[in-house]
């Protein structure tokens, strides 16, 4: 008999299973998938991390998270300064003396934010969506070309209709900083996240190729209690109706050449390009190879966001109003299933950044695991 069986190698689940057995218990690990990680797993393709399931850099301004970590992962200096494509015009983000300075020729602090003061204006009061929120942080022109596309693409909801938040997790600097995160910590575990994970879960059981929800009787005959790390609404077998969720397909293809856009992440913010962005891999650890060679060739992904449905990997939880009720009534079940523990991006439906995803298992092991 297992004291915790966890469903889902990825970051929630393998802190857990690391945690419980620091402490002493017996625990099992299952997933679905034939990997560990979840979504922040990576491979090696043509001596690059090619980060499977989207592109993933860790920050955070939690230095508990970060030095716990540290255990398990040596972290690089790469640092987030994707590169906004409007129609062949670059632009830096997140929005910066840079961003500004393309946008509308200022050059100095006090012109650009007369600029955004005069565009603003349209906005009165507290702004009461996405599209509401962008106008009044860094004005019309920007949101129309910067903002307006590839939310609308990401989300594929019209930008009125999207709540203010998802715009607030990107700076607005009237500084010459490209840094996309105000992170005090920031980085990519050297060797991929794949390695950091496995050392997570060194000489933990893990069983692949298991969907718990497709055997549950079996699996919880094998544990006093569960970790579930998967889709809240497929627990419940979608008896309140579906949660929604994005999903992202990508197309990845090998190049032949040693460098394709120079950097890891472009944005395509019009509205006419179909992908959302184009990420190139090899950037995350600076085009070399772990002895610190250059790498000859080069992979890249064009990341297209779609509606999830059924057979889809969930990767966005949709967090508007109607999806937050009906989870807030899932939750209400949840709370009822004592032998249960529900967590993570999946089984909280949070749009949690990696951080908050360690900070809240290492809260809930407190907790749990005496
Ligand atoms: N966003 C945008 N233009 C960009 C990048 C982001 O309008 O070039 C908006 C978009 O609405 C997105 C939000 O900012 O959903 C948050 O972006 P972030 O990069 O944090 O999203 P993630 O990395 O989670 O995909």
């Amino acid at each position: 008999m297992y004291d915790y069986l966890v469903v889902g190698s990825g970051l929630y689940g393998s802190i857990f299973a690391r945690e419980a057995t620091n402490k002493g218990y017996k625990v099992l690990v299952i997933d679905k998938r034939n990997n560990v990680g979840g979504n922040i797993y990576t491979e090696k393709v043509e001596g690059i991390n090619f980060h499977k399931y989207g592109a993933h850099i860790f920050h955070t301004n939690n230095t508990e998270v970060w030095n716990y970590l540290q255990q398990y992962a040596v972290f690089n200096r790469f640092t987030n300064s994707p590169v906004a494509n409007y129609k062949g015009e670059l632009y830096s983000l997140p929005f910066n003396m840079y961003t500004f300075n393309k946008m509308w020729g200022v050059t100095t602090p006090e012109e650009a934010s007369a600029k955004i003061e005069e565009q603003r204006k349209e906005i009165s009061g507290e702004p009461q969506n996405l599209e509401e929120q962008a106008i009044s942080l860094v004005g019309r022109d920007i949101y129309e070309k910067l903002i307006k596309g590839y939310t609308e693409k990401q989300w594929g909801r019209d930008c009125k209709d999207l709540p203010a938040f998802i715009i607030k997790r990107l700076p607005v600097r009237l500084t010459f900083d490209n840094n996309y995160f105000n992170a005090l910590y920031q980085g990519i575990p050297i060797g991929g996240y794949t390695k950091m994970i496995e050392n997570i879960l060194d000489d933990i059981e893990v069983r692949f190729g298991e969907d718990y929800l497709e055997n549950r009787d079996k699996w919880n005959g094998l544990a006093k209690k569960v970790v579930y790390t998967g889709p809240i609404d497929a627990f419940f077998c979608y008896k309140l109706g579906t949660l929604e969720y994005r999903s992202v397909r990508f197309e990845n293809e090998v190049l032949d050449i040693p460098n394709f856009q120079g950097n890891a992440a472009m944005n395509y913010t019009d509205r006419e390009t179909p992908w959302t962005r184009i990420i190139e891999h090899k950037w995350f650890e600076f085009g070399k190879d772990e002895n610190g060679n250059d790498l000859p060739k080069t992979i890249i992904s064009r990341e297209y966001s779609s509606e999830w449905k059924p057979g889809d990997e969930p990767y966005y939880p949709v967090n508007d109003e109607k999806n937050g009720k009906r989870y807030a009534a899932y939750k209400e079940l949840a709370d009822r299933e004592e032998k249960v523990i529900f967590g993570g991006r999946l089984g909280e439906y949070k749009y949690y950044d990696m951080d908050a995803t360690v900070a809240s298992v290492l809260e809930k092991c407190k907790g749990e695991l005496k």
